[in-house]
Formats: C-alpha cells, sequence, structure tokens
C-alpha cells in the first residue's frame, strides 16, 4: 500500500503514520518527494484492508493499493526518477550519462592501471573490473581475488574513477563492499535471494544485472529483495538474453528500456559487450542503448583484447574504446543527455 501525506503534512503527522504502520506489522519506506511525502507499507499482504484505516489519520491524503508484485521499484509508489550518486562526481539515473569501462577481469597490476588511464582519457566515469569472476568452466581463471580489489582501488586512487565490481557469494560481501564503489551482482546471481537479501543491507549501490533468461517482471521482483532490506540505490542491467540467434553471444533487449521507464524509476544501464559478445558489435549497440535512453552504458575496455583472461573476443582496445566515445556524442545530444 501507498500512503500519500497531503502537501505540508506535519512532521509529527508523518511520525504518527510510520508507528501505526508499524503496530500493523508492516515497514514503512518513507520516499520524500518534491511536493509530498509517501510511505510504502510493505509486507505480508493478507491483512492489507487494515491498512486502509490509516485515511482517518490527520495529515494523510489517500491510502492506495500498489497493484504491480514489486512495489518500491514501482513507478506507482515513486514517479521521481532514482538518481545515484558514487564518489563526488559520477551522477547514473541524472542528465548525465554514466560511462562505465574497463576489463573483464582485474589480471595485474600494470594492465589495470593502463586500462584505467586510458579510458578515463577518454572520458569514462567510472573503471569495471572483476575480481571474483563467475566462469562457464571450473579450469578458468577465477579472478584474482583480494589482490584484484586492492589493485582497482590503487586504479581510483590514480586516476579519481570509482570502480564497480561483481560480489557472487555472501561470504564476499563484506569485503567488496569495503573497497568497491558499487557492487555487480551478475547475471547468474539474479535470483540468488540470500546475495540479494545481503547486498539490500549495505550502504553502497547495487548494479543488478538481468539474467540470462529473466522476465522483466522477475528482475524487477529481485531488485524489489534488495530495495526492501533497506538499500534504495539499485541500478539495472540489461546484458543481453538468451534467445534462440547464434549470431551473437546473447541477444540484447533494448525494447527492456522504454518498459523499464515506464514501470520503474531505477536508474538503467546496458551492457553491449556481454549483449553481443563480438567486438565489432560493441560500438552500434553501445549507440542505440544511448539513443533508446539509458542512462548509461558498461564496456568492456583490455590493453591487449586478444590475449585477455576472459571475454577477450568482446573487449574493445584503448582506441577502439577512444573512438566509440567521440562517436556517442551526437547520439548523447540527439537523446538530450551530456556526456
Ligand atoms: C561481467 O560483467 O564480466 C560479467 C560476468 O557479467 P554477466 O554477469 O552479465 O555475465
Ligand atoms: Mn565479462
Amino acid at each position: 500500500m501507498v500512503i500519500v501525506m497531503k502537501a505540508g503534512a506535519r512532521q509529527e503527522e508523518i511520525q504518527a503514520v510510520l508507528e501505526r504502520i508499524k503496530e500493523l506489522g508492516y515497514t514503512p519506506h518513507v520516499i520524500s518527494g518534491v511536493e509530498r511525502t509517501v510511505i510504502g507499507a510493505v509486507g505480508d499482504e493478507r491483512g492489507k484492508g487494515v491498512l486502509q484505516t490509516l485515511e482517518t489519520k490527520d495529515g494523510v491524503e489517500s491510502v492506495v493499493p500498489i497493484l504491480k508484485p514489486y512495489k518500491l521499484a514501482s513507478t506507482e509508489i515513486k514517479r521521481e526518477r532514482t538518481v545515484i550518486r558514487v564518489g563526488e562526481n559520477v551522477e547514473i539515473g541524472g542528465d548525465r550519462l554514466c560511462i562505465m569501462a574497463g576489463p573483464c577481469s582485474v589480471e595485474g597490476e600494470g594492465q589495470v592501471l593502463e586500462v584505467a588511464h586510458a579510458v578515463k582519457a577518454a572520458g569514462a566515469h567510472m573503471l569495471r573490473g572483476g575480481a571474483y569472476k563467475p566462469r562457464t568452466s571450473p579450469y578458468t581463471f577465477q579472478g584474482m581475488e583480494e589482490k584484484g580489489l586492492k589493485l582497482l582501488a590503487k586504479a581510483r586512487e590514480e586516476t579519481g574513477l570509482p570502480f564497480i565490481t561483481e560480489v557472487m557469494d555472501t561470504s564476499q560481501v563484506d569485503l567488496v563492499e569495503e573497497y568497491a564503489d558499487i557492487l555487480q551482482i551478475g547475471t547468474r546471481n539474479v535470483q540468488n535471494f540470500a546475495l540479494l537479501k545481503r547486498v539490500g543491507k549495505c550502504r553502497k549501490p547495487v548494479f543488478l544485472k538481468r539474467g540470462l533468461a529473466s522476465t522483466i517482471n522477475e528482475w524487477l521482483m529481485s531488485a524489489e529483495y534488495i530495495l526492501s532490506e533497506g538499500n534504495p540505490d539499485v541500478i539495472l542491467c540489461e546484458r543481453g538474453i538468451r534467445t534462440f540467434e547464434t549470431a551473437t553471444r546473447n541477444t540484447m533487449d533494448l525494447s527492456a528500456v522504454p518498459v523499464l521507464k515506464e514501470l520503474t524509476h531505477l536508474p538503467v544501464i546496458l551492457d553491449p559487450s556481454h549483449g553481443t559478445g563480438v567486438r565489432r558489435f560493441v560500438p552500434p549497440l553501445a549507440f542505440a542503448s544511448v539513443a533508446v535512453g539509458a542512462d548509461g552504458v558498461m564496456v568492456e575496455v583490455h590493453n591487449d583484447p586478444d590475449h585477455a583472461w576472459s571475454d577477450g573476443p568482446q573487449s574493445l582496445d584503448l582506441p577502439m574504446f577512444q573512438e566509440l566515445m567521440t562517436k556517442m556524442k551526437p547520439f548523447a545530444d540527439a537523446a538530450g543527455r551530456s556526456l
């Protein structure tokens, strides 16, 4: 249920509603808008008739049911777009696009520093790099773990770029949260509910990739797990879904962007690297992502992609990334976004 407070409702009135929601066994989530405050009452829905009685309380304008199965993620509860601030200079979901770039995996100091400096010079806003890698084969490189996190932190120190990195398991969350600016939940973990709940308790934003076979509804329900634990900063990432098509590694669902923009206030980033799996297809899909209204793009970039330890075939080399950034400008302009 959403409890819509009257414009100008007093703090004591809001407080009284919060108390009552708790008494009724629900968890209140306050969303303070420019004009008015709305309060989401989330919990077991069997007794929702009782919440309707809040309509008689001072300062309350209306009590309306949220029809969608996801609540906190829905535009029904929050119409204003969520804008997530990272570090001092990065904003995700605002007017400016957020470009995240870097290697699939952190492989060593020389590699990560070279790539970080190059993507920064080309205009990227964030560095990406995996220290814990979900690999299809247990016999391939699994990531540098904490050593990798330290190298990403060093790259941040040298370039000023905040970084995003994947966390694969609840046991890794404390450590990854200590280093990273954004925690990535990979496609294979989109319904690892224990992990979603755990990162829902984190203070850092969470970047939730779409599952290989997630419907948009299922994906938003996963976002809801994070939001309902108290973390309001969730970013959705479309990275391609599994279809019958084999010409590309996955099929990038560009239509997810306008659909999500209708259903949710959360920012949406596209990942054309995993979306296509083919280096030369990454730039056109990156441009299309911006054109269709994405809040940013995540791109894999490597200083020597042909020898990368993971995802080399889809990684851009440094000049290709620079060219992509230059050619992105008119698409950003057309979409009314700055770069
Ligand atoms: C990655 O970002 O390198 C990655 C493993 O992504 P996904 O979970 O989308 O496959
Ligand atoms: Mn990858």
